[in-house]
């Protein structure tokens, strides 16, 4: 008798995530909208992808030996996956952190087991943001290797190889655009290249925060932002490893506004609950979905990335007070 096939790993859990249609945005757009279910893999993040490829890229180069360190500056979410990937490997993780990202993401990356550094959100320039802070504890830390998710382009190569080719297959080779926001750009880069690779004709767009540079980059060839944004792991000042020759078509500006109103209308609409990137790449999706439909493409079909869950924000973008605090509308069921 053949003998069953082997039951998955947890590692074996990352990517082949479900593709949902998305149906309010789908007919505010005029065309099909999809979004990728990030939130279901094992961390909870579109993160764990570029995780798991970082690591094992490491490994493959034999900088990262058994019982080693794995360290890494991030918004929470690559944190998160990294030290899950660790932990089922047996690495430790060390992460450093803005102070000012969610308590969910610092308490979740705790119960992980990860040693946790926070430090004062601060400007790239400063040797204290956490990514030179990041830097520094890894060369001064025996066994540890720098993810390095910014500049690591194994972060991109886990979308060509992995989230490209996932939805190349699940819309049966039927898709005309893709775009997400981009933190470190692996995403939009991988996705775009990967997507690219199987027709060149599919439309990458970027969709860009408040405070991030890369709209004025792309428009115009120059690093400029205005505004600001609450949103978490999304909104890039400069060009990163992962972002270079990406293959941006067009870019969009976002408002957090704009993203929590679709953030509210998935979660009352369709069940979703998302956090507030997925909302700023949903509204890009139905900017991209009407600009194919304008240009004479009413059967276009348009991909995004609902990247993370949204009980990672209980404390922010789901709390009353904490709305009100930043200027920000609140979700009329919300109460005090
Ligand atoms: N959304 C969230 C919630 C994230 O944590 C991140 C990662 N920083 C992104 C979007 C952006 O992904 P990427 O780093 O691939 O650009």
């Amino acid at each position: 008798m053949a003998s069953p096939a082997p039951l998955p790993r947890t590692l074996d859990l990352i990517g082949n995530t479900p593709l949902v249609r998305l149906s309010g945005p789908s007919e505010e757009a005029g065309c099909d909208i999809y979004g990728k279910c990030e939130f279901t893999n094992p961390g909870g993040s579109v993160k764990d992808r570029a995780a798991l490829w970082i690591i094992r890229d490491a490994e493959a180069k034999g900088l990262l030996k058994p019982g080693g360190t794995v360290v890494e500056g991030t918004a929470g979410n690559t944190g998160i996956g990294i030290a899950l990937v660790a932990n089922a490997l047996g690495y430790k993780t060390v992460i450093v952190m803005p102070d000012n990202q969610s308590r969910e993401k610092m308490d979740t990356l705790r119960a992980l087991g990860a040693e946790l550094v926070t430090v004062p959100p601060t400007k790239f320039a400063n040797p204290c943001h956490f990514v030179h802070t990041s830097r520094r504890l890894a060369e001064e830390t025996e066994g540890a290797i720098w993810a390095n998710q910014f500049d690591n382009t194994a972060n991109r190569k886990a979308h060509i190889e992995s989230t490209a080719p996932e939805l190349w297959e699940q819309l049966e080779g039927r898709i005309d655009g893709f775009t997400c926001a981009a933190g470190t750009g692996g995403t939009i880069a991988g996705v775009g290249l990967g997507l690219k690779a199987f027709d060149e004709k599919i439309r990458i767009a970027l969709t860009d925060p408040h405070g991030a540079a890369l709209y004025n980059y792309y428009a115009h060839g120059e690093l400029e932002s205005e505004g600001s944004s609450v949103a978490e792991g999304i909104g890039q000042g400069r060009i990163t490893a992962n972002l270079e020759g990406s293959p941006i078509d067009t870019q969009f500006r976002i408002s957090d506004e704009e993203g929590l109103h679709w953030v509210a209308r998935l979660l009352q609409e369709e069940g979703l609950c998302l956090g507030l990137s997925s909302g700023i790449n949903v509204a890009g999706a139905v900017a991209l979905g009407k600009q194919l439909v304008a240009d004479g493409r009413e059967d276009a079909r348009v991909a995004t990335i609902l990247c993370d869950t949204g009980f990672r924000y209980l404390s922010t973008i789901y709390d009353a007070a904490w709305l009100r605090a930043k200027g920000l509308p609140v979700f009329e069921w919300l109460t005090d």
